[in-house]
Order: structure tokens, then C-alpha cells, then sequence
């Protein structure tokens, strides 16, 4: 229900170009690091099918959703991580509010490589989500908890309440939504099906 990322930004070198220029500064109002967030934005949308990384709520359940640094990027914390491709994806603006995210350090042990810094959540590209957590699937109710005795999913469950009655609710939600949804993509297949025989004869 949490669906791991698989699909990190991958810059043209141009994009590159504007990073250096900027000083890896995430706050730059130059007009190529416009551009380049939105096409972050874009990229994000369709990879993560407007879910957020941290919930899988879609954000508009939530808030409209938001680009999030996963190590954060805040003075004294990781700037150096700011335009990282591993370290950005979206986030809803619960998650992402100052209850949860905002100035949290996701970080327990640094590293310079991005890849074998130690987090204390589970990672939205790096963890394998189906090791770290369980679901129960109900009609009313998809439940969330602990797998495997993960100390990062009982972190991401207590930081982002994903155990709460009202998240558990809006999963299930969710989950009727799309069952629906691809209930009615069936005439789409069968259509698809009829043409590709026709083409043969
Ligand atoms: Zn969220």
C-alpha cells in the first residue's frame, strides 16, 4: 500500500550544468533551476502516481503535494544532499507539516555516499517496504504495522501516525477507489484484446 520508488530523477547534463552554476543551493531563483523543479514535479507525478512517499495517500487526500528531502537539507543538517536524486520525491503536506517531517533529521549515521547513509525511516527508494511493514486488507480498514521487528517502520508508523484510525480509514478508501477504477478498465482490455485479433486476420 506504501509502494517503494524505483524511479529516482535522472538529469540531462544541461540540468547538471544549472546545479553547479546554483552551488547545489536548493533555494536558487535562477530560471534553469525553475525549470528543473518543474520537471522534478512532473517526473514525480507520474512515477508516483500523485501518492505521497511517505503515506501512499494520494496528496490531494491530504493537501497538494510538495518536494520532499528525504535527509534534510536545512543549514547544518545535509545541503550537500539537496539535488541528490535518491534524496527527492513528493510528499503530502500532512507528512511533510511540522508535527511530522518538517525539521525532523532522518538521519541516524552520515556517510558521504548518499546510498550507505543510515536512516532512522524507512527509506522511500532504498528499504524494501513489503520486508519492513505488513498490511491487512479490509473493506473499512487497512491496517499497518510492524514487520520483522523493523525499528525504521516503528519509527515511520510513530513520525508519520501511519497506525492512525483516520489513515487507516483513508487507506481502505483508496484501495476501494482503485478497485473500482480498474473495474471499469476491463471494456478498455477486452477492446485492446478484439483489436489485436482483428490485426491478425
Ligand atoms: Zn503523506
Amino acid at each position: 500500500m506504501i509502494r517503494q520508488l524505483t524511479t529516482p530523477y535522472n538529469y540531462t547534463q544541461q540540468e547538471k550544468t544549472c546545479i553547479n552554476t546554483a552551488g547545489n543551493n536548493w533555494g536558487s531563483k535562477s530560471n534553469c533551476i525553475k525549470a528543473l523543479k518543474t520537471s522534478l514535479n512532473a517526473h514525480f507525478d507520474t512515477e508516483q502516481n500523485e501518492k505521497c512517499c511517505y503515506c501512499g495517500l494520494l496528496y490531494d487526500r491530504t493537501g497538494r503535494g510538495e518536494i520532499e528531502h528525504i535527509a534534510p537539507k536545512g543549514a547544518g543538517l545535509y545541503p550537500q544532499f539537496s539535488y541528490t536524486p535518491n534524496n527527492l520525491a513528493k510528499v503530502c503536506q500532512l507528512c511533510n507539516s511540522s508535527s511530522m517531517k518538517h525539521d525532523y533529521d532522518s538521519v541516524r549515521t552520515i556517510n558521504q555516499n548518499y546510498d550507505q547513509i543510515d536512516f532512522k525511516i524507512v527509506h522511500p527508494y532504498l528499504d524494501n517496504h513489503n520486508y519492513h511493514y505488513r498490511f491487512r486488507y479490509g473493506l473499512l480498514n487497512v491496517t499497518i504495522s510492524v514487520n520483522n521487528d523493523s525499528d525504521k517502520a516503528r519509527e515511520s508508523i510513530r513520525l508519520f501516525e501511519l497506525a492512525s484510525e483516520k489513515r487507516t480509514r483513508a487507506r481502505a478508501v483508496q484501495r476501494n477507489q482503485e478497485r473500482l477504477e480498474n473495474l471499469y478498465n476491463i471494456p478498455t482490455a477486452i477492446k485492446e484484446r478484439i483489436k489485436s485479433v482483428i490485426s491478425r486476420n
